[in-house]
């Protein structure tokens, strides 16, 4: 899955329309804009410090020039650090947001001063394991294509994820701040099998074409929660995306920019009700605040 996804996310720009997913922050600036109110909120109640942006595998860069022009109305021009491997995204990312820094890893932000850290569709691109009763199930070479060794009931963990939050705890817990982690996937954990795999916008197999589709999983919360307390950070959620965002004032937003441009009226509610109707994104993702013990907690959850 590593391998696949390191050379899928290298080879093109897999977002939009043209590519094989489309992304909350892709679909409506609306979204990156209640990102960007939610830190703005917490920075100035946490008394306006001096800190970083930090975005954990930015796509496009969208979310986070939507969220930093936020920001920016609040008095905030924070030193911009994007955690993103593919050199493509990079590229992109560049053009959309000047004046970034890129990094591997979360363990090689720099460790000076508080972080206001996003990560939307970021964990369900790590790595994961399954396991049917207590063995692992491997892919294997077979009939000229790839099979999985076992079936039976699943359970699956994710040690690439469990190190990503254990890092990203542990930052926070050293230098202050909070982190709004975004994604599909599931408040309790439980068996099943979440693997799954995206190409034009289509679920497809997920053995077909490696390195080729977008491979993810429904990422669990609870585990997320439990690695992050942990670390010694505290949490807030996961709540549903759709009664975050509307408690962050999506619908208000919604209205402003329909009154400034009524040709597009039909098109803004349209957006607005993908990312909060339960039976579109609204439930399915979830929201999970992870913060320093010192600092508040975001607002809407
Ligand atoms: N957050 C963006 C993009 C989500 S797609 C949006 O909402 O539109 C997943 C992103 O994570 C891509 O930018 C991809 O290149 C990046 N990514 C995937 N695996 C990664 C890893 N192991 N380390 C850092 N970034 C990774």
């Amino acid at each position: 899955m590593q391998a696949c996804n390191d050379h899928y996310y290298t080879t093109r720009d897999p977002l939009g329309l043209a590519g094989d997913f489309t992304t909350a922050p892709e679909m409506s600036q609306m979204f990156g804009e209640m990102v960007g109110a939610a830190l703005a909120d917490v920075w100035v109640r946490a008394g306006r410090p001096e800190v970083r942006y930090v975005e954990l595998g930015p796509g496009r860069g969208t979310l986070a020039s939507d969220a930093l022009r936020v920001l920016r109305a609040a008095g905030l021009l924070p030193p911009i650090h994007f955690v993103e491997t593919s050199q493509t995204l990079r590229g992109v990312q560049a053009a959309a947001v000047p004046g970034a820094a890129w990094h591997e890893r979360i363990e090689d932000l720099p460790g000076d001063k508080p972080l206001l850290i996003v990560g939307n569709e970021f964990l369900d691109a790590l790595p994961i394991r399954q396991h049917v009763e207590g063995v692992e199930r491997r892919v294997i070479a077979a009939g000229g294509g790839l099979a999985f060794d076992r079936d039976g009931e699943i359970v699956e963990s994710s040690p690439a994820r469990d190190q990503a939050v254990r890092a990203l705890g542990g930052r926070l817990v050293a230098l202050g701040g909070v982190a709004l982690i975004i994604d599909y996937g599931f408040a309790r954990s439980g068996p099943g099998d979440t693997f799954q795999s995206m190409k034009d916008h289509r679920l497809t197999a997920v053995l077909d074409h490696p390195g080729e589709q977008d491979l993810t999983s429904h990422v669990d919360f609870q585990r997320v929660a439990e690695v992050a307390l942990e670390a010694g950070a505290c949490v807030a959620g996961p709540v549903d995306q759709g009664p975050w965002l509307e408690r962050l004032g999506i619908m208000a937003r919604a209205r402003v920019l329909a009154n400034g441009a009524p040709d597009r009226a039909a098109e803004i509610e349209r957006d607005r009700a993908r990312l909060c109707r339960p039976d579109q994104m609204g439930s399915l993702f979830k929201v999970l605040a992870i913060r320093h013990p010192d600092w508040p907690s975001p607002a809407g959850l």
